[in-house]
Protein backbone atom coordinates (compact mmCIF):
# COMPACT_ATOMS: atom_id res chain seq x y z
CA UNK A 1 0.00 0.00 0.00
CA UNK A 2 1.44 3.51 -1.07
CA UNK A 3 0.83 5.76 1.80
CA UNK A 4 0.00 9.38 0.37
CA UNK A 5 1.57 12.21 3.31
CA UNK A 6 -1.35 14.19 4.60
CA UNK A 7 -1.54 17.57 3.19
CA UNK A 8 0.07 20.82 4.59
CA UNK A 9 -3.09 22.93 4.90
CA UNK A 10 -3.07 26.98 5.51
CA UNK A 11 -6.66 28.40 6.08
CA UNK A 12 -7.32 32.00 6.33
CA UNK A 13 -10.27 33.54 7.35
CA UNK A 14 -11.41 37.31 6.89
CA UNK A 15 -13.60 39.99 5.86
CA UNK A 16 -14.35 41.57 2.60
CA UNK A 17 -11.13 43.26 1.63
CA UNK A 18 -8.97 42.36 4.23
CA UNK A 19 -5.90 41.42 2.08
CA UNK A 20 -6.66 37.65 2.88
CA UNK A 21 -6.66 36.95 -1.26
CA UNK A 22 -3.32 38.58 -2.26
CA UNK A 23 -2.04 36.77 0.97
CA UNK A 24 -3.09 33.54 -0.08
CA UNK A 25 -2.09 33.95 -3.87
CA UNK A 26 1.49 34.56 -2.31
CA UNK A 27 1.88 32.28 0.13
CA UNK A 28 0.22 29.19 -2.40
CA UNK A 29 2.97 30.50 -4.82
CA UNK A 30 5.75 30.75 -2.08
CA UNK A 31 5.48 26.99 -0.81
CA UNK A 32 4.40 25.60 -4.43
CA UNK A 33 0.49 24.92 -2.94
CA UNK A 34 -2.31 24.88 -4.53
CA UNK A 35 -4.88 27.85 -3.86
CA UNK A 36 -8.59 28.14 -3.75
CA UNK A 37 -10.40 31.37 -3.05
CA UNK A 38 -13.48 29.63 -1.62
CA UNK A 39 -15.26 33.10 -2.05
CA UNK A 40 -15.90 32.42 -5.30
CA UNK A 41 -17.86 29.03 -4.82
CA UNK A 42 -20.24 31.31 -3.07
CA UNK A 43 -20.28 34.02 -5.36
CA UNK A 44 -20.78 31.63 -8.30
CA UNK A 45 -24.00 30.29 -6.34
CA UNK A 46 -25.13 33.86 -5.99
CA UNK A 47 -24.02 34.82 -9.73
CA UNK A 48 -26.16 31.40 -11.08
CA UNK A 49 -29.24 32.17 -8.96
CA UNK A 50 -29.31 35.57 -10.39
CA UNK A 51 -28.76 34.72 -13.76
CA UNK A 52 -31.50 31.78 -13.51
CA UNK A 53 -33.90 34.83 -12.58
CA UNK A 54 -34.41 33.54 -8.73
CA UNK A 55 -34.29 35.74 -5.43
CA UNK A 56 -30.93 34.88 -3.73
CA UNK A 57 -32.78 34.92 -0.14
CA UNK A 58 -34.89 31.39 -1.24
CA UNK A 59 -32.81 28.93 0.61
CA UNK A 60 -33.78 25.69 -1.67
CA UNK A 61 -33.37 27.18 -4.98
CA UNK A 62 -30.23 28.05 -4.04
CA UNK A 63 -28.76 24.95 -2.57
CA UNK A 64 -29.56 23.14 -5.86
CA UNK A 65 -27.99 25.52 -7.54
CA UNK A 66 -24.88 24.96 -5.33
CA UNK A 67 -24.71 21.67 -5.75
CA UNK A 68 -24.75 21.82 -9.78
CA UNK A 69 -21.92 24.41 -9.71
CA UNK A 70 -19.54 24.01 -13.06
CA UNK A 71 -16.50 24.79 -11.57
CA UNK A 72 -15.10 25.64 -14.80
CA UNK A 73 -16.73 29.01 -14.61
CA UNK A 74 -14.88 29.90 -10.98
CA UNK A 75 -12.71 32.05 -12.63
CA UNK A 76 -15.22 34.28 -14.27
CA UNK A 77 -14.30 37.90 -14.16
CA UNK A 78 -18.36 38.45 -13.16
CA UNK A 79 -18.40 37.36 -10.27
CA UNK A 80 -16.33 40.53 -8.82
CA UNK A 81 -19.32 42.59 -9.77
CA UNK A 82 -20.66 44.05 -6.80
CA UNK A 83 -24.29 42.48 -6.91
CA UNK A 84 -23.06 39.12 -7.30
CA UNK A 85 -20.61 39.99 -3.91
CA UNK A 86 -24.12 40.98 -2.33
CA UNK A 87 -26.38 37.65 -4.12
CA UNK A 88 -22.73 35.54 -2.39
CA UNK A 89 -23.52 36.38 1.36
CA UNK A 90 -27.33 36.31 1.00
CA UNK A 91 -27.04 32.66 -0.21
CA UNK A 92 -23.92 32.04 1.64
CA UNK A 93 -26.40 32.17 4.96
CA UNK A 94 -27.94 29.26 4.00
CA UNK A 95 -27.39 26.13 5.63
CA UNK A 96 -28.11 24.03 2.17
CA UNK A 97 -25.59 26.13 0.58
CA UNK A 98 -22.58 25.67 2.66
CA UNK A 99 -23.54 21.72 2.68
CA UNK A 100 -23.28 21.81 -0.63
CA UNK A 101 -19.83 23.28 -1.60
CA UNK A 102 -18.41 21.69 2.00
CA UNK A 103 -17.12 18.52 0.51
CA UNK A 104 -15.41 19.82 -2.68
CA UNK A 105 -13.61 22.21 -0.42
CA UNK A 106 -12.44 19.43 1.93
CA UNK A 107 -11.69 17.50 -1.07
CA UNK A 108 -9.33 20.27 -2.62
CA UNK A 109 -7.65 20.21 1.25
CA UNK A 110 -6.56 16.94 1.46
CA UNK A 111 -5.67 16.11 -1.86
CA UNK A 112 -4.68 19.41 -3.60
CA UNK A 113 -5.02 19.23 -7.41
CA UNK A 114 -1.96 18.56 -9.90
CA UNK A 115 -0.30 16.43 -6.54
CA UNK A 116 0.84 20.18 -4.78
CA UNK A 117 2.04 19.03 -1.30
CA UNK A 118 -0.48 21.51 -0.01
CA UNK A 119 -3.19 24.08 0.06
CA UNK A 120 -4.39 27.69 0.65
CA UNK A 121 -8.18 27.83 1.21
CA UNK A 122 -9.55 31.43 1.98
CA UNK A 123 -12.60 32.56 3.32
CA UNK A 124 -14.65 32.88 5.69
CA UNK A 125 -15.13 29.51 7.85
CA UNK A 126 -12.37 27.76 6.74
CA UNK A 127 -10.42 27.62 10.45
CA UNK A 128 -13.64 26.80 12.07
CA UNK A 129 -16.02 24.86 9.93
CA UNK A 130 -13.59 23.57 6.48
CA UNK A 131 -10.51 22.15 7.48
CA UNK A 132 -10.71 22.39 11.77
CA UNK A 133 -7.22 20.42 11.14
CA UNK A 134 -5.16 22.92 9.03
CA UNK A 135 -1.30 23.20 9.99
CA UNK A 136 -1.69 27.48 10.00
CA UNK A 137 -4.91 29.49 10.27
CA UNK A 138 -4.54 33.13 9.91
CA UNK A 139 -7.46 35.88 10.40
CA UNK A 140 -6.56 39.03 7.96
CA UNK A 141 -8.42 41.85 9.47
CA UNK A 142 -8.48 45.63 8.16
CA UNK A 143 -10.52 49.07 9.46
CA UNK A 144 -13.37 49.67 7.20
CA UNK A 145 -12.11 52.49 6.06
CA UNK A 146 -8.87 50.85 5.09
CA UNK A 147 -10.47 47.63 3.01
CA UNK A 148 -13.21 50.51 0.95
CA UNK A 149 -9.92 52.38 0.19
CA UNK A 150 -8.23 49.38 -1.06
CA UNK A 151 -11.94 48.00 -3.00
CA UNK A 152 -11.73 51.58 -4.86
CA UNK A 153 -8.43 51.64 -5.70
CA UNK A 154 -8.90 47.63 -6.87
CA UNK A 155 -11.84 49.02 -8.97
CA UNK A 156 -10.37 52.30 -10.46
CA UNK A 157 -7.20 50.12 -11.46
CA UNK A 158 -9.54 48.26 -13.36
CA UNK A 159 -11.28 51.29 -14.81
CA UNK A 160 -14.49 51.00 -13.20
CA UNK A 161 -16.32 53.62 -11.22
CA UNK A 162 -16.23 53.44 -7.24
CA UNK A 163 -18.20 55.32 -4.56
CA UNK A 164 -15.81 54.86 -1.38
CA UNK A 165 -18.82 56.27 0.81
CA UNK A 166 -21.37 53.47 -0.53
CA UNK A 167 -18.76 50.65 -1.18
CA UNK A 168 -17.96 51.60 2.65
CA UNK A 169 -21.37 51.36 3.80
CA UNK A 170 -21.67 47.57 1.58
CA UNK A 171 -18.42 46.18 3.51
CA UNK A 172 -20.17 46.99 6.68
CA UNK A 173 -23.36 45.54 6.00
CA UNK A 174 -21.78 42.35 4.49
CA UNK A 175 -19.20 42.25 7.82
CA UNK A 176 -22.69 42.15 9.54
CA UNK A 177 -24.71 39.65 7.26
CA UNK A 178 -21.43 37.32 7.69
CA UNK A 179 -20.79 37.68 11.25
CA UNK A 180 -24.20 37.44 13.15
CA UNK A 181 -25.59 34.40 10.57
CA UNK A 182 -26.18 31.54 12.12
CA UNK A 183 -24.30 28.89 10.12
CA UNK A 184 -20.63 29.09 10.23
CA UNK A 185 -20.65 32.88 10.90
CA UNK A 186 -17.61 34.59 9.92
CA UNK A 187 -15.12 34.20 13.48
CA UNK A 188 -11.52 33.72 14.65
CA UNK A 189 -10.89 30.20 15.34
CA UNK A 190 -9.35 29.94 18.56
CA UNK A 191 -5.97 29.02 17.45
CA UNK A 192 -6.00 31.09 14.35
CA UNK A 193 -3.25 34.07 14.17
CA UNK A 194 -4.53 37.47 13.62
CA UNK A 195 -2.73 39.53 11.64
CA UNK A 196 -4.34 42.61 11.46
CA UNK A 197 -3.19 44.15 7.87
CA UNK A 198 -4.64 48.22 8.38
CA UNK A 199 -1.03 49.54 9.03
CA UNK A 200 0.98 47.07 6.31
CA UNK A 201 1.56 46.66 2.71
CA UNK A 202 1.18 43.46 0.62
CA UNK A 203 4.76 42.90 1.26
CA UNK A 204 4.64 43.29 5.24
CA UNK A 205 1.86 41.00 5.74
CA UNK A 206 3.65 38.16 3.21
CA UNK A 207 6.40 38.38 5.69
CA UNK A 208 4.97 38.18 9.34
CA UNK A 209 2.39 35.05 7.88
CA UNK A 210 5.64 33.56 5.62
CA UNK A 211 7.26 33.37 9.04
CA UNK A 212 4.67 31.44 10.65
CA UNK A 213 4.18 28.75 8.39
CA UNK A 214 8.17 28.08 8.24
CA UNK A 215 8.30 27.64 11.69
CA UNK A 216 5.40 24.86 11.11
CA UNK A 217 6.54 23.77 7.78
CA UNK A 218 10.29 22.91 8.61
CA UNK A 219 9.75 22.69 13.13
CA UNK A 220 12.06 19.84 13.69
CA UNK A 221 9.84 16.96 15.45
CA UNK A 222 10.92 16.71 19.38
O1 LIG B 1 -14.54 36.60 -0.14
P1 LIG B 1 -15.65 37.06 -1.04
O2 LIG B 1 -15.99 38.50 -0.92
O3 LIG B 1 -15.42 36.64 -2.46
O4 LIG B 1 -16.92 36.21 -0.55
C1 LIG B 1 -18.23 36.50 -1.00
C2 LIG B 1 -19.23 36.07 0.07
O5 LIG B 1 -19.21 34.64 0.18
C3 LIG B 1 -18.90 36.57 1.48
O6 LIG B 1 -19.49 37.83 1.77
C4 LIG B 1 -19.48 35.50 2.38
O7 LIG B 1 -20.83 35.76 2.66
C5 LIG B 1 -19.42 34.25 1.53
N1 LIG B 1 -18.38 33.31 1.95
C6 LIG B 1 -18.67 32.47 3.01
N2 LIG B 1 -17.77 31.51 3.37
C7 LIG B 1 -16.59 31.39 2.74
C8 LIG B 1 -16.26 32.27 1.68
C9 LIG B 1 -17.18 33.25 1.32
O8 LIG B 1 -19.73 32.57 3.62
N3 LIG B 1 -15.75 30.41 3.12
Amino acid sequence: MTLIPPSFVIAIDGPAASGKGTLSRRLARHYGFAHLDTGALYRATGRDVLAAGFDPADPYVAARIAAALDPASFDDPGLRVEAVGEAASIVAAHGGVRSALLELQRRFAATPPGGLAGAVLDGRDIGTVVCPQAAVKFFVTASPEVRARRRVLELEGRGLPADEAAIRADLVVRDARDSERAEAPLRPAGDAILLDTSALDADAVFAAARAVVDQRLFAKPE
